[in-house]
């Protein structure tokens, strides 16, 4: 008997999906097929182990996907190896730390409020936790990460490790510079591409491969995959790694999830991505502009990715927690964020973090989103009921010309 209960809460959340404006820069669209994976038969099959190599009989088709999306995944990104297995980014960094810590370990890693990742030592986070985190914070004046301060700094505390790579950062990372750091202050170098991962695929940032120990990714941000994650690393340490991810951490590996990460790296190397992601940057940049010309602060002064952070404090006196909730209420969806330096809780914040990857997917182009950046400009300086009330309204009227449809 088909559960009406849950079904229609899936439905309701389908419709909020089609009718808003998603600009939550670590969302995204998948395609059907991405989706068909996912809800196929492989989620049936129990695989511990790897291909050639499990704990159960019944492999021989889970193993051929496996191994395609092994290779698909060294192809795209020009890597010496890859494990596909982790459920999650969080997971696929804790599969690196425990591949080359020991706790109380110390770890360089990027602040949460300059843009890194809970999982780069937050102290409520496992990583936080069981290592020995410190933190590196942007440049003051430019909001970018300031290459010679974190050079000195690793000379200074001797980490064992540095942890490059964002949540909330919107420039380019340069992971050539990072490598020599890591070699002056001879450490590990690992990589949490998670969010610009779509853009290495194509090329719009350099890779952090060639330069890196270890590059963790998530496969649903940017390279629009199912929600999982991947490690690459160097062949010296993979049978390390893989012996962390399982049986070290993980049971058994989800086979449907990793077949739709297989799909995603396969649409991810089609010409049609590239100009996805083109078109991506360009709709930031039209967002940058917009938010510029209103008279509003963007930190770091712009963006090179596929996000952008707005400082709502600093323009217009309203807090992220404020901004995000008024564009709700406008169907727009976004997070509050906090920005380098914040004054304000992590709960409350001085920004808000917009991106472009996820309604660049349903095929919103500059002019969609010149529209958009206005109705966002409208309603924080607003600030009423009336004006959210009147904007969603055409809000739906414009993301119904864009029929979900045609991707999911
Ligand atoms: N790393 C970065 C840079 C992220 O932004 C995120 C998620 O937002 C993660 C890791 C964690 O991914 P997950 O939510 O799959 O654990």
């Amino acid at each position: 008997m088909r559960d009406q209960g849950m079904f229609s809460i899936i439905e309701k959340e389908e419709q909020r999906q089609k009718q808003n404006v998603e600009l939550i820069a670590s969302e995204n669209f998948v395609s059907k097929e991405v989706r068909e994976a996912q809800g196929s038969v492989l989620t049936n099959k129990y695989a511990e182990g790897y291909p050639g190599k499990r704990y159960y009989g019944g492999c021989i088709h889970v193993d051929e996907a496996e191994r395609l999306t092994i290779q698909r995944a060294l192809d795209l990104f020009k890597a010496e190896h890859v494990n596909v297995q982790p459920h999650s980014g969080s997971q696929a960094n804790m599969a690196v730390y425990n591949t080359i810590l020991n706790p109380g370990d110390t770890v360089l890693g990027m602040d949460l409020a300059a843009g890194g990742h809970l999982t780069h030592g937050h102290p409520l986070n496992f990583s936080g936790t069981l290592y020995n985190f410190v933190p590196y914070v942007v440049n003051a004046q430019s909001e970018c990460i300031d290459y010679d301060l974190l050079e000195k700094q690793a000379l200074e505390v001797k980490p064992k490790l540095i942890v490059a790579g964002a949540s909330a950062y919107s420039r380019i990372i340069d992971f050539k510079r990072l490598r020599e750091i890591a070699d002056k202050a001879s450490c590990y170098l690992m990589v949490d591409m998670a969010h610009i991962a779509g853009l290495v695929a194509t090329g719009a940032h350099p890779s952090p491969i060639p330069y890196a120990d270890f590059v963790t990714t998530t496969t649903h941000k940017t390279l629009r995959g199912p929600r999982g994650g991947m490690v690459f690393c160097k062949k010296e340490f993979a049978k390390k790694l893989d012996s962390k991810v399982f049986p070290g951490m993980q049971g058994g590996p989800l086979e449907h999830v990793i077949a739709a990460k297989g799909i995603c790296l396969y649409e991810a190397s089609q010409p049609e991505f590239k100009e996805y992601i083109d078109q991506v940057l360009k709709n930031v940049q039209v967002m940058v502009k917009g938010f510029k010309e209103a008279g509003f602060r963007i930190v770091s002064g712009g963006s090179d990715n596929h996000l952008l952070m707005v400082d709502v404090l600093d323009s217009i006196g309203m807090s992220g927690k404020e901004a995000e909730k008024l564009l709700d209420a406008a169907g727009i969806t976004c997070n509050k964020n906090t920005i380098p330096f914040d004054t304000q809780k992590p709960f409350v914040t001085s920004g808000i973090r917009l991106g472009a990857a996820a309604m660049t997917s349903r095929g919103f182009k500059e002019k969609e989103f010149e529209q958009v950046t206005e109705w966002m400009i409208e309603v924080l300086k607003a600030n009423n009921e009336q004006t959210c009330a009147a904007i969603k309204e055409q809000v739906v009227a414009l993301t119904s010309q864009f029929p979900t449809e045609a991707i999911l």
